[in-house]
């Protein structure tokens, strides 16, 4: 009797829960059919909240309301820049172990800068340009789109796209089916010879349709009346810088009277991210992905957002007007990939690679501090410090990143050394300045420590570097940038959502090299090679 009554009732659920999976199509147990991991380039955290008033109910607050957000997520090192943070998300790792140290850095053996995604070895596909010839080749380790590759004896796709190519090249990792990013001297999505001989149908009958041009004919205007935009500064200032080619800095921005120019400018416009995500949607499509049972990944990375910001600043209306526009764009995406893929059979994040500062112009219009200092001018300083005291000529091979490479001359000289630090804490600027070789046992304050060590590795990295006090970069007293350990610059959204995830907040502190091994975790797949962050468990779906 008791077993008849056990078997009714496990019978009954059994029922119930199929019942369940046609009503609300339940996600499938063995793993979603496609991951899709979006970086906002130089999005802050703030701005989740600070617009939210404006945004919809299905783009940012249906990720909000229906997703998991670690409200604290730091970036664990230095420079906050754009290939270390994609390298970060997708590595789950530090540029210390990833190698990914700036987005340039100079290198020592051929006496030159060294970007991070270039490779002579490989060709642009796709246009006549010398912007496709690059690769992987830079970066150590695995990414969490390889290990998906590796798990399925590479049966499932990785595709990266973005206007960025070192956005695209190292999210998707070493073994991607393909990464594309966008030309702007010919205004087409390219990818390179490390990944195809040439571009598929698809990307070609996209590329031919002319879509950056036809979004150019649109002027740029604010999405509400400008009277709506009360969180931002007024919208003609002198700190502004203006699109390439326009000589204005204020609304409407006028797109459609631009020429030659308009390819290259399209990247300062809110129309990149939408024509990023038109891409992803023609991706998707046309490659099939999430189709069955073996996920895919389409690592997406909107670059605008990042040209709009250094442009205009973090208080502009434009940069309002961009992430109203941005939520649109991610509800429509979003809305996509319920139809083509099904709703709760996609795994999303949402993150950024950095966030940025404020405009020193802005800031000292309110009385708080910071400002724009020269690199190279500080480089000059320094120089004719040492060549005074060692009397060596070129005592200094760059300065980059925060961090001043010596010349190999002086390199070993610790009297040359000492001088050094000491004449950069005498700039007004600086906080402090350390011997990155002597980090551990210098009197430097977490977090900012452990940040530098997980900044720095021998091969790559410089010998001295100089940290600025909050409010201050290398830059002009005009726009703004990102790249320190301040929060403003290192504090980051990230958003799960949709199969296996459980929707929450969460505010202990949680780390960009979080992401790839909470990814493992859902996905049930290797941690990257160099992984050196953790699950978050609250995350998961019990
Ligand atoms: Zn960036
Ligand atoms: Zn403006
Ligand atoms: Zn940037």
């Amino acid at each position: 009797m008791k077993k008849i009554l056990l078997q009714g009732f496990l019978l009954l659920v059994a029922v119930q829960s199929v019942f369940a999976q046609g009503q609300h199509s339940a996600p499938d147990p063995a793993g979603p059919r496609l991951v899709v991991g979006l970086v906002i380039d130089q999005m802050r955290w703030d701005y989740l909240y600070r617009f939210r008033h404006q945004y919809t109910e299905t783009g940012f607050n249906r990720l909000l309301g229906q997703g998991f957000s670690c409200e604290n997520t730091m970036i664990p090192y230095v420079p906050t820049y754009t290939a270390p943070g994609h390298a970060s998300i997708y590595t789950g790792s530090v540029p210390a172990v990833n190698g990914i140290i700036g987005n340039t850095w100079f290198n020592r053996a051929k006496n030159d800068y060294q970007y991070c995604t270039d490779d002579d070895s490989a060709r642009t596909v796709g246009s006549e340009s010398k912007a496709g010839n690059m690769s992987p080749d830079n970066l150590w380790g695995t990414t969490i789109t390889d290990e998906l590759r590796i798990s399925k004896q590479f049966a499932g796709k990785v595709i990266g796209v973005a206007i960025k190519d070192r956005s695209s090249i190292l999210p998707a990792g070493h073994s991607a089916n393909a990464a594309y990013w966008y030309d702007g001297g010919a205004g087409k999505m390219i990818s390179s010879t490390y990944y195809m001989k040439e571009l598929p149908k698809w990307v070609q009958t996209f590329n031919a349709a002319d879509p950056v041009a036809a979004y150019m004919r649109n002027d740029w205007n604010t999405l509400l009346p400008l009277s709506a935009y009360t969180l931002s500064t007024e919208d003609n200032k002198p700190y502004e810088y203006s699109i390439k080619g326009i000589k204005t800095v204020t609304f409407p921005h006028k797109l459609s009277a631009l020429t030659k120019e308009k390819y290259e400018a399209f990247k300062t416009t809110p129309y990149g991210s939408s024509y990023t995500l038109d891409f992803a949607r023609a991706a998707v499509r046309n490659e099939q992905l999430g189709r069955d049972e073996i996920p895919d990944f389409l690592a997406v990375s909107l670059s605008s957002p990042d040209y709009i910001g250094h442009a205009f600043g973090p208080n502009s209306v434009e940069i309002q007007d961009t992430y109203l526009r941005l939520d649109r764009d991610i509800a429509s995406f979003l809305q996509f990939l319920d139809s083509a893929v099904g709703q709760g059979k996609y795994l999303f994040f949402l993150t950024a690679d950095h966030g940025v500062a404020h405009v020193p112009g802005f800031l000292h219009e309110h009385g708080i501090p910071g400002g724009g200092e020269d690199d190279q001018a500080i480089k000059k300083q320094l120089e004719e410090i040492i060549r005074t005291q060692t009397g060596v000529q070129r005592p200094i091979s760059n300065v980059i990143n925060y961090q001043v490479y010596l010349a190999d001359s002086v390199r070993h000289n610790e009297n040359v050394r000492e001088a050094v630090i000491a004449a950069l804490k005498q700039l007004p600027a600086v906080a402090t300045a350390v011997d990155l070789e002597e980090l551990p046992e210098s009197v430097v304050p977490e977090p900012m420590r452990k940040r530098l060590i997980n900044g720095y590795t021998p091969q790559r990295s410089g010998d001295i570097q100089f940290v600025f006090k909050p409010g201050y970069f290398d830059g002009s007293n005009k726009g703004t940038t990102h790249g320190l350990w301040n929060p403003y610059d290192s504090h980051i959204p990230l958003l799960f959502y949709g199969w296996g995830i459980r929707p929450g907040k969460l505010y202990r502190e949680t780390y960009m090299t979080d992401i790839a091994p909470t990814l493992a975790a859902l996905l049930k797949i290797q941690m990257p090679s160099g992984c050196v962050g953790q699950v978050i468990h609250e995350v998961l779906r019990p």
